[in-house]
């Protein structure tokens, strides 16, 4: 597989958190609720920020949930405005508000990333299955089909229970036709606090409410736990032509793959192959040679013309000739991208491993943290780390 070559200052996506305010509630939020929205001008000044520091191609606005900022319009003007993608990522109930979605498109709405799972308390939707709710996920991918020029895509929470749901997420995924061009199933994780272990913030002890972060869970959660690995084998057990092409490795471990991304290729409801690592390395260098940075994706959907790459790339080839051999060469093409993200993992010394090349960066007090830890340093001024109690009281002798 290809290494994606995103940096610190120089990455394709800025984070930039609007509003830690919610209308649901999901297992395992990475976001407590302190501050409410934040004002238009932090918001311009974050976003500035990202450009200049990060290099950044797109924005994803997330929360909290960015839908109830009452600025969100303005917000992804602004963004267009200085030639980034507007994205946003959303559990899509404020989407039922009249006219909402067409003053998003007007103001330069790019892309939309629904968060639906089984793991939410949602009106209406809690309790529901996956299966279930994939009638919610045709209601969300129908508007933005009906409103036009937006792409579309779906995360997920995955742990051991809804694991075996995946394929048929791609079932549905390709049901749509290319109304849906993303997936992101992301794996659960999260902290546990230790017995027997002090908790360090700013060098010093501090004591961590049990409420205090969302994603403090308990031993039996863990059990629930899945490696990205397990969710890419059964991808590859149920999709012949799917095959992951491109990682982000982890902070620590050589062997730890932390993001492993798929761009399949597909006509009608049928997979027809996925694009190989030449292909994608080919795509973010000339990218970046042609708009000096780096990119997640085309603002153009993936079509026809992609075939072409079948003379460079052969993944792209394999993809050429099921789309021959199958008939299909009058059926339009289109691409489902497939992400696999797997959250800070704990490790034998207490400390955590991160995505090397963390795409999802964001604004805190003039640096760049995880999005996935700001609420440490929201609340506790930086990141917690853990030592066994009885060193702090050696060290204190
Ligand atoms: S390290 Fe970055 S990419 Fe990985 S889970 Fe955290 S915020 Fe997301």
């Amino acid at each position: 597989m290809f290494r994606f070559p995103w940096t610190l200052t120089d990455n394709p996506v800025g984070w930039v958190e609007i509003t830690d305010s919610c209308n649901i509630e999901c297992r395992g939020c990475y976001r407590r609720r302190l501050e409410g929205h934040k004002s238009l001008a932090q918001i311009e000044e974050e976003i500035g920020f990202m450009q200049r520091f990060r290099n950044v191609d797109q924005i994803n606005l997330a929360g909290g949930e960015p839908l109830v900022h009452p600025e969100i319009v303005e917000i992804v003007r602004l963004i267009h405005a200085r030639g980034l993608k507007p994205c946003i990522i959303s559990n899509g109930q404020r989407l039922k508000k009249p006219g909402l979605l067409e003053s998003l498109k007007k103001a330069g709405l790019e892309h939309i990333s629904f968060h639906v799972d089984s793991g939410q308390i949602r009106p209406g939707w809690t309790g529901k299955s996956e299966e279930e709710l994939n009638a919610l996920r045709e209601v969300l991918a129908d508007r933005i089909h009906r409103a036009g020029g937006i792409k579309c895509g779906f995360n997920m929470t995955v742990t051991r229970s809804n694991l075996d749901h995946v394929p048929r997420m791609v079932r549905w995924a390709l049901s749509q036709r290319g109304r849906v061009t993303g997936l992101t199933f992301i794996v659960l994780r999260g902290g546990v606090l230790r017995e027997g272990y002090t908790y360090l913030a700013l060098g010093r002890p501090v004591q961590i409410p049990p409420d205090a972060l969302g994603y403090l869970t308990d031993e039996a959660t863990r059990g629930e736990y899945v490696y990205a690995t397990d969710v890419r084998d059964v991808l590859r057990q149920n999709f012949p032509e799917y095959s992951p092409a491109a990682y982000l490795g982890g902070s620590v471990r050589s062997e730890s793959l932390k993001w492993i991304v798929a761009q399949t290729i597909c006509s009608g409801r049928q997979m027809i192959g996925s694009a190989g690592p030449r292909a994608i390395e080919l795509f973010q260098s000339a990218y970046h040679y042609l708009f000096g940075r780096y990119s997640l994706g085309s603002r153009r959907p993936l079509g026809h013309t992609a075939l072409g790459m079948a003379l460079l790339d052969r993944g792209m080839a394999r993809a050429f000739w099921q789309w021959i051999r199958r008939g299909l060469i009058f059926r339009p093409v289109y691409g489902l991208a497939m992400a696999i993200v797997q959250p800070p993992d704990e490790l034998p010394d207490g400390t955590f491993e991160m995505c090397d090349g963390c795409p999802d960066m964001t604004y805190f007090q003039g640096k760049l943290v995880h999005s996935c830890r700001l609420d440490e340093y929201r609340q506790f001024g930086s990141l917690l780390s853990q030592v066994p109690r009885q060193m702090t009281s050696q060290a204190r002798d």
